[in-house]
Order: C-alpha cells, then sequence, then structure tokens
C-alpha cells in the first residue's frame, strides 16, 4: 500500500515532532487536536525546530517552507478522512484512546491503517475497539521524534503482515530504524527505561543525593546521554506514571509500582519541562 497523507491525533511533545518527520520526508500531514491553543503551540514548535535546520545550513529556508506548507492543523477529527495513515499521539489515557479508535474506525477510509505512539497501551485492546484489527498497529516513536531513530513497531494480535510490512516500509523511508516488538506492557524500551527512571526518583524522594547527583552519576557511571530524572522531565512526569500504572496492572508485580513522589508531584502539575517544573526547574 502507498502511504501518501498521513493523519496525526495530538500536536502536543510527540505529535509535533511526528507531523515534522513525516512533512520533512516529502509527505502531506493533517494534523489535529481538540483545541487550537495546542495546534498553534504545536505549529510553532515545528516551525522552530525546522529553523535550527536552516541556521545550521541542514535546510534551505525554501525547503523549510514547503514542509511547513505539507502540514494541515485543524480541529476537525473529521479531516482524517483524507488519510492513507493515522497516527495517533493524543494523551497516554486508556479510554481516551479506545474512544478515538472506535471514532476513527468510523471516519477513516476503509483501507486506511491506524497507528498508535502509545507508550505502553495494548495495541491488541485498540485493535479490538476497530472493525479494522487487522489495520491496527503501534508506531512508537521517541522523544525528540527529528532525532531520534528508533520506532518501535508493535504487532497486536490481530496486526497483519502487510499492516506490519507498509509500516516498516514507511519507517524506513522516513530515515528511521523500525524494530518490530510484539505487543506486552511497555513494550521493549520502556519496559527497561521506565522501572530504572522510577527506582531513580525512589532514590531522590529517600535522599540518597540530589536530582542532579543522581543525573550526574549516571551520565558519568553509565554514560547515558541524559540522567534519569531529567529524561523523566523530559518524557513528561504524567507519561512516566502512566507507563508504570500500565506495566504495574499488566504484570501484577510489585516491582512496578509507581514511586509515591511521582504520583505526588504530578497530582501537583510538575510535570517536566512542558510546565517548566520537574525534578529540575526550565525557564
Ligand atoms: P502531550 O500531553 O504533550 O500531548 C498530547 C496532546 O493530545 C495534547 O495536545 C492534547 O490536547 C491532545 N489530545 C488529547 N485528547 C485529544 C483528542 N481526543 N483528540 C485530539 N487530540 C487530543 O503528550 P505526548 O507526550 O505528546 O504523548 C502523546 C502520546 O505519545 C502518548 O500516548 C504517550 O504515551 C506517547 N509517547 C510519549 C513520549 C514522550 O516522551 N512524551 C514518547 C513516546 C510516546
Amino acid at each position: 500500500m502507498q502511504i501518501k497523507t498521513i493523519g496525526v491525533i495530538g500536536a502536543g511533545t510527540m505529535g509535533n515532532g511526528i507531523a515534522q518527520a513525516f512533512a520533512v520526508a516529502g509527505h502531506d500531514v493533517i494534523l489535529t487536536d481538540i483545541a487550537q491553543a495546542p495546534l498553534d503551540r504545536g505549529m510553532k514548535n515545528v516551525d522552530g525546530s525546522l529553523e535550527r535546520l536552516v541556521k545550521k545550513d541542514k535546510m534551505t529556508a525554501d525547503a523549510k517552507a514547503a514542509t511547513l506548507a505539507r502540514i494541515t492543523a485543524t480541529t476537525s477529527l473529521d479531516a482524517l478522512a483524507a488519510a492513507d495513515l493515522v497516527v495517533e499521539a493524543a494523551t497516554e489515557n486508556l479510554g481516551l484512546k479506545l474512544d478515538l479508535f472506535a471514532r476513527l474506525d468510523a471516519l477513516a477510509r476503509p483501507d486506511a491503517i491506524l497507528a498508535s505512539n502509545t507508550s505502553s497501551i495494548s495495541i491488541t485492546k485498540l485493535a479490538a475497539a476497530t472493525k479494522r484489527p487487522g489495520q491496527v498497529i503501534g508506531m512508537h516513536f521517541f522523544n525528540p521524534v527529528p532525532v531520534m531513530q528508533l520506532v518501535e513497531v508493535i504487532r497486536g494480535l490481530q496486526t497483519t503482515d502487510a499492516t506490519y510490512e507498509a509500516i516498516e516500509v514507511l519507517a524506513k523511508a522516513i530515515g528511521k530504524a523500525p524494530v518490530q516488538v510484539r505487543n506486552s506492557p511497555g513494550f521493549v524500551v520502556n519496559r527497561l527505561l521506565c522501572p530504572m527512571i522510577n527506582e531513580a526518583v525512589f532514590a531522590f524522594s529517600e535522599g540518597l543525593a540530589t536530582a542532579q547527583e543522581i543525573d550526574d552519576a549516571m551520565r558519568m557511571g553509565c554514560n547515558h546521554p541524559i540522567g534519569p530524572l531529567a529524561l523523566c522531565d523530559l518524557i513528561g512526569l504524567d507519561v512516566q506514571l502512566a507507563v508504570m500504572q500500565v506495566l504495574f496492572e499488566g504484570f501484577k508485580d510489585p516491582k512496578y509500582r509507581p514511586a509515591p513522589l511521582l504520583v505526588e508531584m504530578v497530582e501537583a502539575g510538575y510535570l517536566g519541562r512542558k510546565t517548566g517544573r520537574g525534578f529540575h526547574r526550565y525557564a
């Protein structure tokens, strides 16, 4: 199947990056969100990100303008009826995503593939909310999307080989490195990464070291490019919490219980970079 027009749901941290990655590669993108404000913020982010490429001579001003022109930002979900593929990157919430997949199934073209960028929710469950379960798949990008190479391509129990192959080809065509993963809570990367971040939150809350010291220790001791608490701020504390809850629920194993401080910080609205405050402060 030829995938030309791509719908992206959610213009947040991931959605605007996904829209940019597809538009840079020459795809027409329809970017949707529930309100104009997140769309404006998302498009501003894409503009800023492309402008940095122009300044570094990695993109011409004309190519930047053409890339931006390929993205249509709209609050209308119905606009996704024109898409060959829809990548859902809305807030990590099961009820919200189940509802979105049922609505998408009703409005998308019968041959369209429906993908989710979920960090942890079951693709099998999302597929079951549609009448096209074989055409539902996980396309899990990493943050920041324009920079990170990996895409976990997650096969639900119902995903067909044709759907998988179309997404694998597409991921490679936009310069990403797809890795095939069977549906399971947290998939591969978050199954390993999020418990490590969770343990860093426990260490911080127990006063083992400051947030900066914990981050420095893991950067210099394990050669990680960024410390676990700074990474949590980048991911979003709400997203990290949602992943831990899915792991905890999915495996019923106490080793995945979310750190109480993480829960409390999310309750306080300290969600990391996107709110200016997490384990570190941001201007
Ligand atoms: P975010 O909070 O930055 O953005 C979510 C966006 O979805 C918001 O703009 C919100 O207005 C919009 N939204 C909510 N309900 C909607 C609806 N019904 N229709 C359209 N838009 C809606 O979140 P994010 O970090 O971009 O995460 C989005 C998805 O990507 C989640 O499933 C998350 O698990 C996943 N993900 C996140 C990361 C990360 O590092 N943040 C990495 C990989 C995957």
